[in-house]
């Protein structure tokens, strides 16, 4: 038996009666912090240090009958560069792949110049190769997925509408200062280049023709951007952002 206490935003993920607050699990022999704390209904991904009986241990600590295990998320406001975190540093480029639920958050994130994979046919088992292959970090609401061995770096993401879901990545990941929106399709991931407004204003609406003056294209689908009412979104979400 050891006791257990969840910090923050990963209580979400444990029934009502066990949330904010201490409460006893039985461990199996041999049982690591990782697997506990999986057990129990939170992926690893979500956390970021583990203390057992106030000293900070790694995943693969091995549990031991009337440990203290005190669970932490990712902290905002509080300084643990000294404390020993469960994983490395993140990932040098920030760049996701996205579970097939979260089709509008890749659109966005790629709207923001987020090298984003998304393809609602891709499968668990794709996902976490693909993350494995290319260093890239899983979007996903399947909290089964987050518990893959193989995935070492994710975020759970909570909110459901597109726009929130951007704002709650960026903050987790301190996203605002590194954005460059618009410089990828949300279609196609691929680079966007300028282009001038000569050569593509028979295919431009006529509002658009006569406020609009910046344009970009997209060279694998050909399509035209401007900064329309996307744009100002994604500015009003950066700027809102510390
Ligand atoms: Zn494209």
């Amino acid at each position: 038996m050891a006791t257990f206490r969840f910090y923050e935003e990963l209580n979400d993920f444990l029934p009502a009666q066990r949330r904010r607050q201490e409460f006893d699990a039985p461990c199996a022999r041999g049982a690591t912090a990782k697997h506990m704390i999986e057990a129990l209904g939170v992926p690893h991904t979500e956390v970021e240090l583990i203390l057992v009986n106030g000293e900070s241990v790694g995943f693969d600590r091995l549990l031991l009958e009337g440990d203290r295990v005190a669970v932490y998320p990712k902290f905002e406001s509080f300084d643990v560069s000294t404390l020993l975190r469960v994983r490395d540093s993140p990932l040098r480029v920030t760049r996701f792949v996205a579970d097939a639920h979260l089709g509008g958050l890749a659109k966005r994130l790629r709207m923001a110049g987020f090298d984003t994979l998304y393809d609602n046919a891709f499968g668990d088992n794709e996902i976490v190769a693909i993350a494995r292959r290319e260093a890239r970090i899983v979007l996903s609401r399947d909290r089964e997925l987050l518990k893959c061995r193989e995935v070492t770096h994710g975020c759970y993401v909570r909110a459901l509408e597109p726009w929130q879901q951007l704002r709650e990545i960026f903050q987790r990941l301190d996203l605002a200062n590194v954005a460059r929106p618009f410089t990828l399709c949300l279609r196609c991931n691929a680079p966007l280049r300028a282009i001038d407004k000569q050569l593509v204003l028979e295919r431009l609406p006529p509002s658009v023709r006569e406020h609009q003056q910046r344009f970009s294209t997209c060279d694998v689908c050909q399509r035209i951007f401007w900064a329309g009412s996307h744009w100002r979104h994604m500015r009003d979400l950066l700027d809102s952002l510390p």
